[in-house]
């Protein structure tokens, strides 16, 4: 590998005096064509779909590879800053529609295709959607980057090149089935190899300790099964501003060395086998959302990423900078996306000190002033923890390590608190026990200068309960930055109709400044304003209410209330609120009480984690009353029910335009922030939800009159929570002990007895941590509301524009500047044409 190795005095082909590539719709046409025929050798005969979109696609990339150069030579030539995206998972979504907008390449790609006698839909339509993420951590980190590329701030992201990202679902009997999503079967023309920058991963071994040649005592680890680094880049596209970032995936790959000990007992084949240990460590994407299951590979998957990532930095600083680490933390800093990557700060202390030579306090001093962390969750089977063993065997120099910091740790805490031996144990790294464990978030955050929560009540219940003994030790580390989604993706691209509407009335400015919103208030008293925004919605709904049919054979009405819950399948979530509602709906037609109805179309879509069996039966309860309402003559034109399979970012795309009413129905305080809800608003969707997460900063700037609130809120859960009594409040309310009826008579599940009596259970529990029937009745009342409101349609209207006007703030172009202000403190860097 070593002679690959990018040599910093090779400029000879540095500035390839190329023209710049033409933009116009002659040239994609051109450049398509050549494609086709000359790289891919296909004709008009070639009937495959495929290679249409792969020719497009590398025209484009073409067109971005040029700025991704420019951009890379003026962020080595600034010798700024720069700030590191570190996350297990990246939720990308389809790229090709994307590059297309942020080049500004639409018109002239749908034109040059035209001449050549395609259409540029149908083209975009077969590309795979990279599944890299399970849902709202993974799709923020997609929507950070594209924020940063816009803002022009350098910042790369490091991740993991799954070769099988989050599994498909099909719905079979209305039961949830996996099947592997093998998304780079047909190769991925956004990607770049840089088998140049390999890195050597060590895992296993032991420690030893020898002289150094300046005759000091060191550590070195050794022994070790080392596993290849080799790194893949995606560019990065900002909006329409030349700047190209990168985001650099690592595929693990086997060593050329073998097992000499098997070698030599003539075990070939089986030496040549092992290669294959290696390379399962980017193999799979782990499939859970908020929850861990503690197996070996995650450990190896987060340590590998980390290893990779910190050495590709360092390697890059010193090409940059020399071996002079004394400005190391003034310019760099990694962001950690939870704990998942948060090994890193224990491997950041072993690379300066091992590898680097640096004294622990120096090498300290820099980790703890680069390392950032971002929380995002407060339920208990979410926090990492591993244990102490299994680092001892796989990662014995960084377990040396964790130790040494949580010596050094602890000796600080007795000195603020003398004597407090019960703080001492709450806040150590290592939780003792039976099988004692590592306490990834608080390695976060010892190793942080920055620690942050996703949402305002979030922050505040971090600082409140979970991280309560290390605020109290270091208040200014902690801070809040709300989420936010991008406007391109989530506006611009996936609401073509509404952007010709908004460009028209506020001009395009939005597109990167979405607080210009509020400038379509005054419009909603426009009564032909309101008209228009009317028609958009309703096309975009019928765009839906099109997939909905081919795909789930249901037929929607298009002007009934599209409500809409799609996310993942977490009892905290509480999709088994929304379908009790259903089921009450189902049962007030069958008793004849539709007067004043508001026909209604119910969605749903998400995956459960294969091994959640909680989730994947409501994932069944909703398929089962869906069956039972839609096949029943008395719900037609009144009530549809539609569970939409493989919900993942191209759905949305289609789901968040085509919506009038957006659930976000959790437990409060159980949510960190949402992402969903900001997806919906901007697209003028109107919120039904508790006071949880963003949820509680979208009525804040909507107005409380636009958005249906209902449930208790977070500190009344918890005050709840000793005299909660499900079975009273079942007992007490006709109408949720009417629908708790027609589920424990079997009503949804005729020729499956029993299926659903563990969700039965769960409601019925008093230790029910989701308390679903304290909100039901609260809930029913909300949806009333909801229901009268869109009967009036002006009135309905004026508040889907005024969400859609108040959604500004929910643009992660917003939280970046925040994250840049707070705590990167990055320069906006122009690359030079
Ligand atoms: C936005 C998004 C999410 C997050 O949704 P929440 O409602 O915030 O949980 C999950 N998956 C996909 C595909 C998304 O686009």
């Amino acid at each position: 590998m070593s002679s690959l190795t990018n040599s910093p005095q090779n400029p000879s082909n540095a500035h390839l005096d190329l023209p710049p590539l033409p933009m116009d719709a002659d040239g994609i046409a051109e450049g398509f064509s050549r494609y086709y025929a000359y790289t891919f050798g296909r004709d008009q005969d070639c009937q495959s779909a495929y290679y249409p979109y792969k020719a497009l696609a590398m025209t484009l990339r073409d067109r971005l590879m040029e700025r991704w150069n420019q951009t890379r030579r003026a962020y080595d030539d600034s010798k700024c800053k720069r700030t590191y995206y570190l996350s297990l998972e990246f939720l990308m979504g389809r790229a090709l529609s994307n590059a297309m907008l942020n080049l500004n390449l639409n018109q002239a790609a749908e034109q040059g295709l035209y001449q050549l006698g395609r259409v540029l839909e149908e083209i975009a339509s077969n590309e795979p959607d990279p599944g890299l993420g399970n849902g709202g951590l993974g799709r923020l980190a997609a929507c950070f980057l594209d924020s940063c590329a816009t803002l022009q701030l350098p910042v790369r992201g490091y991740g993991l090149r799954y070769e099988y990202g989050m599994f498909r679902q099909l719905i079979e009997k209305g039961a949830q089935i996996e099947e592997p999503d093998h998304w780079l079967r047909d190769g991925n023309p956004w990607e770049q190899e840089r088998p140049e920058f390999t890195q050597r991963i060590q895992f296993y071994g032991r420690t030893e300790s020898y002289k150094d040649h300046s005759g000091r005592l060191a550590i070195r680890w050794v022994d070790t099964h080392d596993v290849l680094a080799v790194p893949y880049d995606i560019p990065v596209p900002g909006y329409r501003n030349n700047t190209v970032n990168t985001l650099r995936l690592w595929k693990a790959a086997a060593t050329d060395e073998f097992d000499l000990g098997e070698f030599n007992a003539g075990s070939y084949p089986e030496s040549v086998a092992q290669k294959n240990d290696a390379e399962h460590i980017t193999m799979v994407l782990y499939p859970n959302d908020a929850s861990e299951n503690g197996k070996e590979l995650r450990l190896r998957q987060q340590f590998f990423l980390a290893s990779a990532s910190i050495k590709d930095v360092l390697r890059d600083w010193i090409r940059l900078h020399g071996r002079d680490f004394s400005q190391f933390a003034e310019l760099n800093s990694f962001q950690l996306n939870d704990t998942h990557p948060a090994v890193s700060v224990a491997e950041l202390m072993r690379q300066l000190i091992d590898e680097q030579h640096l004294e622990w306090d120096e090498a300290w001093a820099i980790t703890s002033h680069t390392m950032a962390y971002t929380n995002h969750t407060l339920l208990p089977e979410a926090l990492e923890r591993w244990p102490v063993r299994l680092f001892q065997l796989l990662l014995p120099r960084i377990l040396e390590i964790i130790y040494e910091i949580n010596a050094r740790f602890l000796d600080e805490v007795s000195q603020h608190w003398p004597g407090d031996t019960d703080r001492l144990r709450r806040m150590s790294l290592i939780e003792e026990g039976d099988d004692p464990q590592v306490r990834m978030a608080y390695l976060a955050i010892v190793g942080s200068y920055s620690i942050n929560g996703v949402a305002a009540l979030h922050s505040q219940l971090l600082v409140e309960g979970l991280f309560r003994d290390f605020h109290e030790l270091w208040p200014h580390k902690f801070n809040n930055k709300t989420n936010g989604v991008t406007p391109r993706r989530w506006l611009a691209q996936c609401n073509p109709g509404l952007r010709g509407l908004l460009d028209e009335t506020i001009g395009s400015d939005w597109v990167c400044n979405l607080d210009q919103l509020s400038r379509l208030a005054p419009h909603a008293d426009d009564a032909s304003f309101r008209e228009r925004w009317h028609a958009i919605k309703r096309e975009n709904k019928q765009r839906l209410a099109d997939q909905v049919a081919e795909i789930c054979r249901v037929d929607l009405p298009v002007d009934a209330m599209f409500d809409v819950q799609v996310k993942r399948i977490h009892e905290y979530k509480r999709q088994l609120l929304n379908i009790l509602h259903v089921i009450h709906l189902y049962s007030r037609i069958k008793q004849g009480d539709t007067q004043d109805w508001t026909p209604r179309c119910v969605l749903f879509g998400g995956k459960a984690a294969p091994g959640y069996v909680m989730a994947k039966q409501i994932i069944k309860l909703i398929n089962n009353v869906a069956k039972v309402v839609n096949k029943d003559p008395a719900t037609e034109g009144l009530l549809r029910v539609a569970f939409i399979p493989d919900y993942r970012v191209s759905l949305m795309e289609v789901i968040a335009p085509g919506t009038d009413l957006s659930e976000q129905i959790s437990t409060a305080g159980k949510e960190a922030s949402g992402t969903g809800n900001m997806k919906f608003m901007m697209n003028g969707a109107v919120t039904i939800g508790t006071l949880d997460g963003a949820n509680i900063e979208i009525r804040e700037q909507v107005g409380e009159e636009n958005f249906f609130l209902f449930g208790l809120t977070a500190a009344g859960v918890e005050s709840l929570r000793n005299h909660y009594d499900p079975n009273g409040i079942i007992a007490s309310d006709p109408t949720l002990r009417n629908v708790v009826t027609l589920l424990e008579c079997g009503h949804f599940n005729q020729f499956e007895p029993g299926i659903f009596d563990a969700i039965i259970h769960s409601i019925r529990n008093p230790h029910d941590p989701w308390m679903t029937a304290a909100d039901f009745a609260s809930y029913v009342e909300a949806q009333e509301q909801a229901a009268a409101t869109y009967r009036d349609r002006e009135r309905w209207l004026r508040m889907s524009i005024l969400n859609a006007a108040s959604s500004g703030y929910f643009s992660s172009d917003r939280t970046i500047a925040e994250y840049n202000q707070d705590i990167w403190h990055l320069p906006t860097i122009q690359p030079s044409r």
